[in-house]
């Protein structure tokens, strides 16, 4: 700086007179921010090098010339310098602010001169990034300067636009009363704040969200949301503005973006299950996230021709994130087409900034602000995709929870059907195991057991109803020899039809059964005399039956013995009687009927 002024006085001696070739802009203080410095007169220093004297020179040599992009220089290397008068046109001062309209610029110097004067360009201000905040004579996140005309006074200006490196400078800055420009930059900070408040809000219900669900997309999305705050807030000013007021570096900007770009590319593949799905196109998301890492250390480190670099890779990429959102999309992620359109969003901002940046069109309100809004519109869109994503697993896990449940139903009713065919065939062979249990397998009759069971009910009842009760005792005469003649076949044919013969001719409700080999027991509701009469019918009715037997007609008798019940006798005793009976009947010379007598023996009838 010291070269620089001895320079600029050896300028001033040799050419004490300088000129401006364009009209001064004509200023009364009452200007809002429309009317533009520089545009008309810039000139480019590629190596950031020249002594005041040398650019002072260059100017009058014509060297400066208009800035043939629109607004921006675009991204170039070194310095720019920009030439402007002002002209008071009012009879009182004047006092103005100068502003630099964007936000990356590492360092500006102001000097100034009135045409005229003996003496030559002064410093006027020095701005700088990497200086502590309070050297700005005006707080605000970009570069301001005060002015000051006399009535009618007008001042010619250099102004160096540094970028420490290589950059975009923007020379056409603009002019503000300066009541004006605080009262703007009051509504702008109030905008910005509101957008960071909106940032934090969704931060912490995406954290409670996290927290409630456990779903990593949340924690993601939080996270995100906060590196948007520090991004934003450190490219925009508001970091050294506000935070970091003493030891602010340019890097810092390049750090913050870095991690933001990081947490949106690892929301992107935790959202989007890219590894899963989309394994390509996953690795090109890892590239992307290498890439920013590229940004992050060569922030730490400030090697900025890298950070530049990897920037305009970082955003050259971004569309690729678009794309990953569109096939999964198409791979059926409804939710995906809401991020896919969040992150186009963003990624139109970035355009949009890009083009400005790059000087292809105007500096103004909308595209400075649209990467911001944009970047807070996708984080919005982005929390309906997760609501979309959240009520769609929600529905999957219904409908999940709704086969389970039909299926446990449908198990149910089948185990149940199972149980009660089992039953079934259980009560059909537990009949069938009683009837088998009760039934002589060669008559179907009562066998001896099921016949004393029944007799002792029928007994009871008759004994409630004061019936009269007989028993008759059979026993087949001989029946050895039909046996023995005729063979054992012949034999069983001779007990079926018998018992067919005693079932026909008796009541449904006589109690019939076989007692064993050729014995039978009938239990009638008969007196004595009555029961007698059935003997006889009955004994008649077996000798009446004919077999067939070895070609000629078999014919066989039985003896019947009959023990009428009387009060106070039991069905043992009963039984007994009526064997008594039977055997004297047998004695007496068989096929004929004796009833049982108490006082004499058996009494033939
Ligand atoms: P009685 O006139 O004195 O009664 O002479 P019986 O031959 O009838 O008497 P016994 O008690 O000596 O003979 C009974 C025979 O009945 C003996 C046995 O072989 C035969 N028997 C017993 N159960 C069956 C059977 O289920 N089928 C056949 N075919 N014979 C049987
Ligand atoms: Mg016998
Ligand atoms: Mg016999």
């Amino acid at each position: 700086m010291a070269i620089s002024r001895w320079a600029l006085l050896l300028v001033l001696l040799i050419f004490p007179f300088g000129a401006f070739a364009l009209e001064p802009i004509e200023v009364d203080g009452r200007e809002s921010g429309d009317k533009l410095t520089g545009q008309s007169e810039v000139w480019h220093d590629p190596d950031d090098s020249q002594p005041l004297a040398s650019i002072v020179e260059a100017y009058r040599d014509g060297e400066f010339g208009p800035l043939l992009s629109a607004g921006s220089t675009g991204l170039k290397k070194g310095a720019f310098w920009s030439h402007f008068a002002l002209r008071n046109v009012t009879d009182s001062p004047v006092t103005l602010s100068i502003e630099y309209v964007d936000h990356q610029l590492i360092e500006l110097s102001v000097f100034q001169r009135e045409p005229g004067a003996a003496s030559g360009y002064r410093p006027l201000i020095n701005l700088s990034m990497n200086k502590p905040f309070d050297h700005r004579r005006i707080s605000h996140n970009r570069f301001v300067f005060p002015v000051s005309l006399e009535p009618r006074q007008t001042r010619e200006f250099l102004v160096r636009f540094s970028s420490d490196g290589a950059g975009f400078v923007f020379p056409s800055m603009r002019i503000w009363n300066p009541d004006t420009l605080r009262s703007n930059h009051t509504l702008e900070t109030g905008s910005i704040a509101f957008l960071f408040g909106g940032f934090f809000l969704m931060s912490i219900f995406a954290l409670v969200g996290g927290i409630a669900t456990g779903s990593r997309t949340f924690y993601a999305y939080s996270v995100y949301a906060l590196a948007k705050i520090i991004g934003w807030a450190t490219i925009l000013g508001y970091t050294h503005q506000y935070l970091i007021r003493e030891d602010f570096h340019w890097r810092y900007m390049s750090i913050s973006g870095a991690v933001t770009i990081l947490c949106g590319l690892i929301f992107a593949r935790i959202f989007l299950q890219t590894r899963r799905y989309t394994a390509k196109l996953d690795y090109v998301l890892l590239l992307m996230m290498a890439n920013a890492g590229v940004l992050l250390i060569s922030g730490l480190f400030a090697i900025k021709v890298l950070a530049l670099v990897t920037i305009t890779i970082a955003l050259l990429l971004y569309p690729v994130t678009t794309v990953v959102g569109i096939v999964r999309w198409r791979q059926g992620s409804g939710e995906a087409a809401v991020f896919a359109l969040a992150w186009s969003l963003l990624m139109i901002g970035l355009v949009v900034q890009a083009f400005r940046d790059l000087g292809y069109v105007e500096h103004n309100f909308i595209n400075y602000y649209w990467p911001p809004f944009s970047s807070f519109t996708e984080m919005l869109t982005i929390m309906a995709a997760i609501g979309i994503k959240v009520r769609r697993l929600r529905q999957q896990k219904l409908v999940a929870e709704k086969q389970y449940r039909e299926h446990l139903e449908q198990s149910r009713s089948e185990l149940q059907q199972l149980v009660w065919a089992r039953t079934r065939e259980l009560e059909a062979a537990k009949r069938l195991a009683e009837v088998e249990a009760s039934t002589d397998p060669l008559t179907g009759i009562r066998n001896r057991r099921s016949f004393f069971a029944d007799a002792g009910l029928y007994l009871k009842l008759a004994q409630r109803k004061h019936q009269p009760i007989s028993l008759l005792m059979f026993d087949i005469d001989h029946f050895k020899s039909i046996n023995d003649n005729y063979g054992h076949s012949v034999g069983d044919e001779a007990l079926r039809s018998f018992t067919r013969t005693i079932f026909e001719k008796t009541r449904e409700t006589d109690i019939f059964g076989r007692l064993g080999g050729e014995e039978f027991g009938l239990l009638i509701a008969e007196d004595a005399q009555n029961a007698r009469h059935t003997a006889e019918r009955l004994r008649d009715c077996i000798a009446a039956i004919e077999l067939e037997a070895a070609g000629c007609n078999l014919q066989f008798t039985s003896s019947i013995g009959i023990a009428s019940w009387q009060p106070g006798i039991s069905m043992e005793t009963l039984l007994k009687h009526a064997d008594r009976a039977l055997y004297e009947a047998k004695r007496r010379g068989r096929n004929q009927v004796v009833e049982y007598q108490p006082e004499t023996a058996a009494v033939e009838l």
